[in-house]
């Protein structure tokens, strides 16, 4: 089946030009003009960008969490993540100390594989380094293509590393081609700052920030970075929040360290403040890192702009208002980490980066697939719009105006964290390897036709990566 985008502007990292664009077999066949002969169905894109599919590097679905599970799943956390603009995740697949690592995989191929609408990747956490971890990391990337591993620096007795166990992720990361991931903060730090919080009589939503100063962030990062640089490896630090962060990130990358950072939506436009909001509505905006004084927006735009800062994941970790975050009312300890943004991550950073010319159009989809497809093994089967790369291809209107809204999200979960923003930019329609999963903003895929990801190994994302099941 043969099918042919014409009239539209493509846009990559590199380019932007006017060019049809040919689909065979779920891969871009050609891209050129006149390559209308022979083709079943003809979509017109006229006035719209033809971007490639987001990446979203940074997932929660199906996920346990402080006694509960995120809201949404495999499925409607997918059909959330297409309807965003969003053709291929990669999850966190948690590990439990003592097992191993095997099952957990298992486990996360058992939640995503007759759900998912989309691809789907998955990074793995390493919680303890052992001779069996040692034994079972380079059979989990050569047989699972899994390249990422991640290590938590903070949530101290629930999964938090110590530093031998990342300086040795690091080594074995280097050793076999992999990236390892660092949630940087400081938690044992943060430990004793919430306990003091605690028995000050210090419960509000709040207090979940003011324990967790920007400082216990950067902290981490350089701590992290350091390790790096000692162990020759490579480090990717998940959402940075703050200016300390980026500083130690600037900081290695000038000394040559291979050092990356991602940053997330939620930093960009909201701020601590809303953590302060009545009637306990400041659970909704408690994530981890927390939100910042909102000075710190600009120097992450900054960053992003400037290369300081590569990629922009959602971390999407879903968890109702209601029953949910509610949980925490009485101790903000109690409030489960996270937000819904998987949908939201690809229009808003286009409308408040694009729009706003905070960032160019090019390093638009750079930040939110190209270079997240480089650093994670995946290009250039994904992150680009060239011949032979999968068909993920997203058709935008640049001037649509919409409101951000829980009345009108596909996330399975009972508020936005945006809501009321708006937003100018909106998928029209979404293709996965070819096929329509958003059509003409309908849902028209089907659970289960997402394929699992083997990812190429770190520092090999010239070869092609090979498919498996
Ligand atoms: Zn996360």
């Amino acid at each position: 089946m043969k099918k042919l985008i014409t009239n539209g502007t493509i846009v990559t990292a590199a380019d932007m030009y006017e060019a049809d664009l040919l689909i065979e077999d779920g891969k871009i066949a050609a891209i050129g003009k006149n390559l209308g002969t022979g083709a079943e169905e003809v979509i017109d894109a006229r006035g719209a960008y033809v971007f490639p599919g987001g990446i979203d590097p940074h997932t929660h679905l199906d996920m346990p969490f402080g006694g509960t599970v995120t809201s949404d799943d495999f499925e409607t956390g997918t059909i959330a993540a297409a309807y965003g603009g969003t053709t291929s995740i990669i999850d966190f697949c948690l590990t439990n100390k003592g097992e191993p690592l095997k099952n957990a995989i298992q486990t996360w191929h058992e939640k995503s594989k007759s759900k998912a609408v989309i691809d789907y990747g998955f990074h793995l956490m390493i919680s303890e380094v052992n001779e069996q971890v040692l034994e079972e990391i380079p059979l989990i990337i050569e047989e699972e293509g899994i390249t990422s591993f991640k290590v938590f620096m903070a949530y101290k007795n629930v999964f938090q590393a110590d530093d031998e166990t990342l300086f040795r992720t690091l080594l074995t990361a280097k050793e076999h081609g992999a990236l390892v991931m660092v949630h940087a903060e400081n938690g044992d730090v943060i430990d004793f700052l919430v306990n003091k919080a605690l028995k000050e009589g210090n419960t509000a939503p709040i207090y979940h920030a003011l324990t967790r100063p920007p400082e216990v962030e950067g902290e981490a990062t350089g701590r992290a970075a350091q390790l790096t640089g000692i162990a020759g490896s490579q480090l990717y630090v998940v959402h940075v929040s703050c200016a300390e962060a980026v500083e130690k990130i600037d900081e290695a990358r000038k000394k040559g360290y291979q050092v990356w950072g991602e940053t997330c939506p939620q930093y960009l436009v909201l701020d601590q403040s809303y953590l302060e909001k009545p009637n306990f509505e400041g659970a909704k905006y408690v994530w981890s890192p927390p939100l910042r004084e909102k000075w710190n927006q600009e120097v992450l735009w900054n960053a992003l702009k400037n290369g300081q800062l590569q990629t922009l994941g959602s971390d999407q970790c879903s968890f109702n208002f209601k029953g949910q975050k509610e949980l925490g009312v009485g101790d903000f300890t109690k409030i489960p980490n996270g937000g819904p943004i998987i949908e939201d991550r690809f229009s808003l950073f286009f409308s408040e980066g694009v729009k706003k010319g905070r960032i160019s159009i090019n390093q638009f989809v750079d930040i939110v697939s190209t270079r997240i497809a480089k650093l994670f093994g995946l290009f250039p089967r994904k992150g680009t719009i060239a011949v032979g790369s999968d068909a993920d291809i997203v058709i935008f209107d640049p001037n649509k105006e919409r409101v951000i809204s829980a009345e009108t999200h596909h996330m399975n979960v009972d508020y936005s964290a945006f809501e009321g923003m708006k937003v100018t930019g909106e998928p029209i329609s979404v293709l996965s390897r070819g096929e329509f999963v958003i059509r003409e903003k309908e849902f028209v895929g089907k659970p289960g036709s997402g394929q699992y990801l083997k990812r190429a190994r770190f520092g090999s994302q010239e070869k092609p990566a090979e498919k498996v099941r």
